[in-house]
């Protein structure tokens, strides 16, 4: 069977280095100031709002900008901004405008208004100012660069056009390399300035080699799955290969719980003491405690996944097979696990797991969680846990979490008719 190809988008952050951080800030003033001013004029133009965006961009451009012959539009606006530009503002502007809209109509209609042309017209004029939502006054969004805007993008640089204060002239600019795929597409990327950092954000879209469904993919022959069973011990996840005749090709213990553990517990401990002190804790040391502990997780949730992937490329396994749990790991591990241990992490592993999982080809189905870890995998008869052990009726013996894993990958053949 051949296998079918997709898409997937994913948006590179990439550090910026710039001498010249003060054009930047000059060109985003007046990109916002561009967005403002069209966010405005279609304000004052609602029907261009039935046409696609790209006609009321060119009926906006129409409105604003001197014909061939020079003569001047109604609206015109005086501007010294490159094409470019200026047509990325006016989509932001039209992006703006569009949600307003839809924002508006929600708000009108969860106040029962069914018919909102109608009614606003019978409406008084105190009763309109109420279900009126603020229009934009400013704007603050990053630039957007649409071809034009940049060139010579490479893995480690790009030249993009900036406002010094006089004139639109050519900088060439360091970025810290980022490998890109040499088949992706790059999308219009943005300058995304936070204080004194500067980011390039680039979304890139790459062809996924297969997006084959599972029930198809199923049937294919010398499949093989992945069951994943998740616990709170050193081992984050345990992880077996298994091929269609439920024979084991390769197991995995995915460790650093108990280091994850340890250094999260250190920063609760912090947190408890200072409580305990008395102290009021200040706004930025509960923002500097919390994106401690954020970025410990964020930083295991990615280890963990990415091994998980890695696990199943090296052992060709396209499916990976997990418990349908309710993401509410305490119903299912009791109130005593606390936030920041390992088996809290599952829901955030899972969802980096799903992205990543996806973009190699390979798909995650859940399988009901019923007996996959009361029972033994071998003989189904009902086992006795014994701290990370287990046993079964007919003395089969082993380690509980592994178990767990061999009924979940067995499950997940089974739903599929193997
Ligand atoms: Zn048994």
């Amino acid at each position: 069977m051949q296998s079918k190809s997709g898409f997937y988008t994913t948006t590179y952050k990439i550090r910026l280095y710039t001498n010249h951080l003060n054009y930047i800030k000059n060109t985003e003033v007046i990109y916002n100031e561009t967005i403002l001013k069209y966010y405005n004029l279609l304000f004052d133009n609602l029907e261009f709002l039935n046409l696609s965006n790209q006609n009321c961009l060119r009926e906006l451009e129409k409105l604003t900008i001197k014909s061939k012959t020079g003569e001047k539009p109604k609206d015109y606006i005086e501007q010294d901004i490159p094409m470019y530009l200026r047509r990325a503002a006016i989509n932001q502007a039209i992006g703006y405008v569009r949600s307003y809209q839809t924002a508006l109509n929600n708000k009108m209609s969860s106040n029962n208004l069914e018919n909102t042309e109608l009614l606003r017209n019978s409406l008084n004029e105190k009763q309109k100012t109420k279900i009126t939502i603020n229009k934009a006054t400013a704007f603050h969004s990053s630039i957007m660069l649409y071809k034009g805007m940049y060139k010579d993008l490479y893995e480690d640089r790009i030249t993009i056009k900036l406002f010094d204060g006089e004139s639109w002239r050519w900088f060439p600019t360091k970025i810290k390399g980022r490998k890109i795929n040499e088949n992706a597409e790059i999308l219009s990327p943005s300058i995304v300035v936070k204080k004194d950092l500067v980011m390039l954000h680039l979304p890139v879209k790459e062809e996924i080699e297969d997006v084959t469904p599972i029930k198809e993919r199923m049937q294919q022959e010398h499949i093989q799955v992945c069951g994943i069973s998740f616990s709170n011990t050193d081992s984050f996840a345990i992880c077996v290969v298994l091929d269609e005749s439920k024979n084991i090709i390769k197991a995995k213990f995915i460790k650093g719980g108990n280091e994850y553990r340890n250094a999260t517990h250190t920063i609760l401990a912090k947190i408890k003491k200072h409580k305990q002190n008395g102290q009021k804790f200040s706004q930025r040391d509960h923002k500097h405690y919390w994106e401690k502990l954020n970025n410990i997780s964020d930083y295991y949730a990615h280890k963990v996944s990415k091994e998980i992937i890695n696990f199943c490329i090296e052992n060709n396994a396209p499916i990976i097979a997990i418990a349908d749990m309710e993401e509410d790991v305490s119903k299912h591990f009791g109130k005593k696990v606390g936030k920041y241990s390992p088996i809290y992490l599952r829901k955030r592993i899972i969802s980096y797991l799903q992205y990543k999982a996806f973009k190699q080809g390979i798909l995650i189905t859940k399988v009901r969680r019923n007996y996959t870890a009361s029972k033994c995998y071998i003989c189904r008869t009902n086992i006795k846990r014994n701290g990370s052990k287990y046993n079964c009726e007919n003395g089969h013996q082993g380690d509980y979490f592994f178990n767990s894993a061999m009924n979940i990958a067995i499950m997940c053949l089974k739903k599929f008719g193997k």
